[in-house]
């Protein structure tokens, strides 16, 4: 349920997007609440600014969190997003452990308004292969460790 408290949030990531646009940037903009609705961190989408496709609000905002917060305080945190995350930011924010994300635009309602925001293709993917030679370093890595790395941490490199 989206409360009103929630859409004075999703107003200011709205105003974020309008913001990027003035500075010549993509129209979209998050920002993440505490429990209180105190504003951590905010964003917007730079992809063109950066040359970079991961440069997207939700998914800064996601490594932010995880960089920054510990497990507690990201579940209790809430991210407002101009638009409904696309699924590489889904993903970050999953691992990020974010308790929960309120967005204006669907995905639907953003590709009717821009058909090419949703003409991303599937890329086919061929697997699973050569899982005698796969494993060694995967079970290598977490006899030594002893464990399953701490969430996020599935590169294994130092957080
Ligand atoms: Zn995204």
């Amino acid at each position: 349920m989206i409360t009103s408290a929630d859409e004075d949030l999703l107003r200011r990531a709205v105003a974020i997007a309008a913001h990027a646009v003035t500075l010549g940037d993509a129209p979209y903009g998050s920002l993440l609440a505490g429990p209180d609705g105190a504003v951590l961190a905010e964003a917007h989408n730079t992809v063109r600014r950066d040359n970079d496709i991961s440069a997207h609000p939700e998914l800064k905002l996601a490594r932010w969190a995880a960089r920054e917060l510990d497990g507690d305080t990201a579940a209790g945190t809430t991210m407002y997003t101009s638009c409904q995350p696309c699924g590489m930011c889904a993903g970050g924010i999953a691992r990020s452990g974010l308790g929960r994300v309120v967005y204006a635009l669907s995905t639907d309602q953003l590709v009717g308004l821009n058909p090419e925001s949703g003409a991303w293709p599937v890329v086919p993917q061929d697997g699973p292969a050569l899982l005698a030679e796969a494993r060694v370093p995967v079970e290598a890595y977490y006899r030594q460790s002893g464990g399953p790395a701490p969430a996020g941490d599935t590169d294994g490199t130092p957080s």
